[in-house]
């Protein structure tokens, strides 16, 4: 058993410690309206009728206990929060909350509605950190599948531009979660065979992709750089089809991106985080996160980081927020991160199962090591 002061140093060590935010995005350029800031505290885009509001939930009521003493020098209550922020500019947030995150090196993944947000310049400027960029696949091919010249050698094209990406990234990232689903044939198609698929999109299909062999290409294609790959994993806004978005499905390109040496992080995770902590474990080239669950849980992210740590290796465990537009996100993120980690490692070590100096190497290889080894930040 540790006494209390022992217990009381490894909680400071975490809520203090330096992160890597694997997985994120950038801030919004302009203050959102009431209902635009509401959007943003859920997966739901849909307006709520009157007498609801989107900060009645784990997310809201995280995001103003963690976020109104720094704004505005005081507690507020969750209903006067808004009020009180939209007398705060874009700038003025992001440059009190992004540095109070403890955020290292931020990892932006600049996919998704980017006309919104800052560009990754303004951001690494604002944010006291580094930032890393990742390539979103699905942007790449569907770029190249509305130019004319492009789409009659995709392949090829598509090789092309990925090379172009990778000489300034640190991984990609796919979405194909949200389009063909995690259950189709994973076996590398052939150029012919992908070309084919190109052939038959309608102007739809050039849009928005969702052809599983072409998916299939592009996934390979990044493979072949040997770089991290992000799959969203679980939670997202209500294109996705869960049925279709179970990770033990990724099992055949798991074997895959093994067999060349290529590693997978799986994000996000709910409510899939025992399934991919058992991927973490049976394949070495697997890695998880629990971001964008954990914010979204609050309080509560305690539960998705407890499911994580019953058997993902602790080498394959990381930090991300998923923050997107606001600026709180990203700081609450990390408090809850922070919150719900020192919660279980305390415990761990007050009941003598971990000695606080195990239980500090490992809360910073969660917070940071794992990902500077992954991402081959210095
Ligand atoms: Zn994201």
């Amino acid at each position: 058993m540790a006494d209390s002061q022992v217990c009381q140093q490894v909680r400071q060590h975490i809520m203090q410690m330096p992160l890597v935010d694997d997985h994120v995005h950038s801030c919004l350029a302009q203050t959102p309206s009431r209902p635009r800031f509401e959007e943003l505290l859920c997966e739901c885009a849909k307006p709520l009728g009157p007498g609801q509001s989107r900060f009645d939930s784990q997310a809201g009521f995280a995001l103003v206990r963690y976020c109104s003493p720094l704004l505005f020098g005081e507690r507020c209550a969750v209903a006067d929060y808004y009020d009180q922020r939209a007398g705060v500019d874009e700038e003025t947030a992001d440059r009190t909350l992004l540095p109070a995150a403890g955020v290292g090196d931020w990892i932006i993944d600049p996919g998704w509605a980017a006309t919104e947000l800052i560009d990754s310049d303004e951001f690494a400027r604002r944010c006291g950190g580094r930032v890393h960029l990742l390539t979103r696949l699905e942007t790449v091919a569907e770029q190249l599948l509305q130019d004319a010249g492009a789409v009659h050698d995709f392949p090829q094209a598509f090789r092309r531009a990925l090379h172009e990406a990778a000489a300034n990234n640190v991984g990609f990232k796919t979405i194909c979660a949200y389009r063909c689903g995690f259950d189709i044939d994973w076996r590398k198609p052939s150029d012919t065979a992908v070309q084919q698929a190109v052939d038959a999109l309608d102007a739809h299909g050039r849009e928005r992709l969702v052809d599983p062999q072409i998916v299939s290409f592009i996934v390979h294609e990044a493979m072949a750089f040997h770089k991290p790959i992000q799959f969203h994993v679980g939670l997202g806004d209500r294109d996705i089809d869960f049925r279709h978005s179970n990770p033990l499905d990724l099992r055949d390109l798991l074997v895959a991106a093994e067999n060349v040496g290529t590693p997978v992080v799986l994000l996000h995770c709910w409510p899939f985080e025992r399934e991919c902590g058992y991927l973490c474990q049976n394949f070495n080239n697997v890695y998880m996160d629990v971001g964008l669950a954990s914010y979204l849980m609050g309080v509560q992210a305690v539960d998705a980081l407890r499911r994580a740590l019953e058997l993902c290796p602790f080498t394959r465990l990381m930090y991300s927020s998923d923050a997107w537009g606001l600026p709180e996100q990203h700081y609450f993120g990390a408090m809850v991160f922070r919150r719900a980690f020192a919660d279980l490692v305390e415990q761990w070590v007050a009941d003598g199962d971990w000695l606080p100096a195990d239980a500090i190497r490992v809360a910073d290889l969660v917070a940071a090591g794992n990902a500077k080894r992954l991402y081959r930040l210095s």
